[in-house]
């Protein structure tokens, strides 16, 4: 089995879900006693949250590679971030560290491929739904057109990530808010709703909606568990 390296913290609240999601991956896919083998390196949100703020992406990148070199001594062989956000540092981290890296938004686009849906609504911190990062790859590798709430939606969703989620509250008016954005969006053609930011989950599950949700925290993980076991190759 090979050695899964999580940059996690980011934050701990899906961390934990990401942990869980891989060990009981394992656990069904091997069975008996069989866990998985990882190495989380968690960082103190607090410091990515400040420079978010002040959008000092250079800075992030930094904390970020440091991180994977960490990952990399502990003898990982395949690097996660376990955040959609901070995807925004792959290219840095791909570049500096001799590692596989599963990005969540290729792992999320051969889900939704596999579903046969063409049209999805993004959901997640103002980062992923307005810079391009993660819609680009839908878009060139999966021909998946993706959609976003509009601007003052946009700063609901993404206030409620960070006053809530991450802090570990999950508050029922917020959801109602959630799924009235994305019946907005199946009003428009969304087939189907990314949870594209790791804490989504803890506030929206498939039972909330009627279109697919795909559930970015369990699709990266189990993704991390395949290549663990050796059912797939990530290049
Ligand atoms: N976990 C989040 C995500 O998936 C948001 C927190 C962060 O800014 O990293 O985007």
């Amino acid at each position: 089995m090979k050695k899964i390296g999580l940059i996690g913290g980011m934050s701990w609240e899906s961390t934990q879900m990401y942990y869980k999601i891989i060990n009981r991956k394992v656990r069904q896919i091997s069975g008996g006693f069989h866990s998985a083998k990882c190495t989380i390196e968690s960082v103190d949100f607090s410091e990515i949250h400040a420079l978010q703020a002040i959008n000092d992406w250079e800075a992030l990148e930094v904390k970020m590679v440091e991180a994977a070199t960490n990952l990399k001594n502990a003898k990982a062989d395949v690097l996660l971030i376990c955040a959609n956000t901070m995807h925004l540092c792959s290219d840095a981290i791909t570049k500096s560290i001799d590692l596989p890296l599963i990005h969540i938004a290729r792992a999320t686009g051969e889900k939704i491929k596999a579903e046969g849906l063409s049209k999805v609504l993004l959901l997640g911190t103002k980062f992923t739904m307005e810079r391009d990062f993660f819609s680009n790859i839908l878009a060139k590798e999966f021909n998946i057109e993706v959609l976003i709430p509009n601007e003052t939606d946009r700063e609901i969703i993404h206030n409620v990530i960070y006053d809530e989620l991450v802090q570990g509250k999950i508050n029922a008016g917020s959801r109602g808010q959630y799924i009235r954005i994305i019946y907005e969006a199946i009003k428009k053609g969304a087939e189907g709703v990314i949870l594209g930011c790791t804490e989504i989950p803890l506030l929206i599950e498939p039972e909330h909606v009627s279109i697919p949700t795909f559930n970015t925290t369990k699709i990266h993980a189990e993704k991390a568990v395949e290549f663990a076991l050796n059912t797939i190759a990530i290049n």
